[in-house]
């Protein structure tokens, strides 16, 4: 189905959407984006979004040309165009077009892209009876060699990781970081429960900030959950009483399964399913 896209400040049909084989963002994965979902026509959290692309687009020094208003206003635009009540948002911004070397600053034209699309959402089946999952031999990109909280155009890291995933049957794939530790999946935080304690990675685990992750967070706390944000292993996860993921697209989804051993009971949780239902709520509400 044809989209109308913005790209630069115009709404255009997707067919016209197109960036220069010389932009950067393809050449060298030169670039930011987001990924956002909109519920009844209303984008969740997107000053959060919003905030964290354009602290990507800092990290790797590259000026976003329209201000964050002007952003949130094209986002809202872009979904209203295209009669989107409940779809997927993707924010791109690339370095632009330049020459065939590596010199950033020889480009000066940043491309601005909004992609509002339906959305392609797990089976209500995996919400059910839960993810089985494995840690790949893939680590987490070294903080000191690209930030996993830069959310970069360059997903190769995570691609490696997923490709490893899906050989073994599996949607979703753990990362660990350089240090052995428990980062993140290849495109979704990582949760554990304990003795009614929720457990996830802290940021410096080299993982992304999780937008939804911060919501989570946030609904635990409110309803009297201990958070606590450590350094896990994955002696960790196997002895787990629960562990979910959660993300935009898959919002907070159980795992039941790691590496061929049953996490708790090999069944959803209590905290889980509650948590799961609660942000359901909250991005519906
Ligand atoms: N980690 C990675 C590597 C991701 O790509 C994503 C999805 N953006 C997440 C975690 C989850 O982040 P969010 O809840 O903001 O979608």
């Amino acid at each position: 189905m044809s989209r109308l896209v913005y790209i630069n400040g115009e709404m255009v049909p997707s067919e016209q959407a197109t960036v220069s084989v010389f932009d950067h963002g393809l050449l060298y994965g030169d670039g930011v984006f987001e990924g956002l979902r909109s519920y009844n026509g209303k984008v969740f959290r997107l000053e959060q979004h919003v905030r964290r692309l354009y602290e990507s687009a800092r990290a790797i020094r590259l000026a976003i040309p329209i201000s964050t208003a002007e952003m949130c206003k094209a986002t809202n635009h872009a979904v209203a165009a295209n009669g989107i009540q409940d779809g997927y948002i993707r924010m791109i911004v690339t370095r632009g077009t330049g020459t065939l070397g590596l010199d950033p600053n020889r480009c000066s034209d940043p491309q601005v892209i909004i992609i509002a699309d339906s959305i392609a959402l797990y089976s209500e089946e995996l919400y059910e009876k839960g993810l089985e999952i494995i840690t790949t031999s893939v680590i987490r990109n070294h903080p000191a060699a690209l930030s996993p909280r830069i959310k970069s155009l360059n997903y190769l890291n995570n691609i490696l990781a997923k490709l490893e995933g899906l050989k073994a049957g599996c949607v979703e794939a753990l990362m660990l970081n350089h240090k052995g530790e428990v980062a993140e999946c290849t495109g979704d935080n990582i949760f554990l429960v304990r003795d009614g304690v929720l457990m996830t990675p802290p940021l410096d685990a080299g993982i992304l900030g999780g937008i939804t992750r911060d919501a989570v967070v946030e609904l635990a706390e409110t309803a009297g959950i201990e958070v606590l944000k450590v350094s896990l292993t994955k002696h960790d996860v196997y002895v787990a009483d629960e562990c979910f993921l959660t993300g935009t697209a898959a919002e907070v989804i159980p795992v039941v399964r790691v590496d061929d051993r049953d996490i708790g009971c090999g069944r959803p949780g209590p905290v889980t399913l509650n948590l799961k239902d609660q942000f359901h709520d909250l991005a519906r509400s």
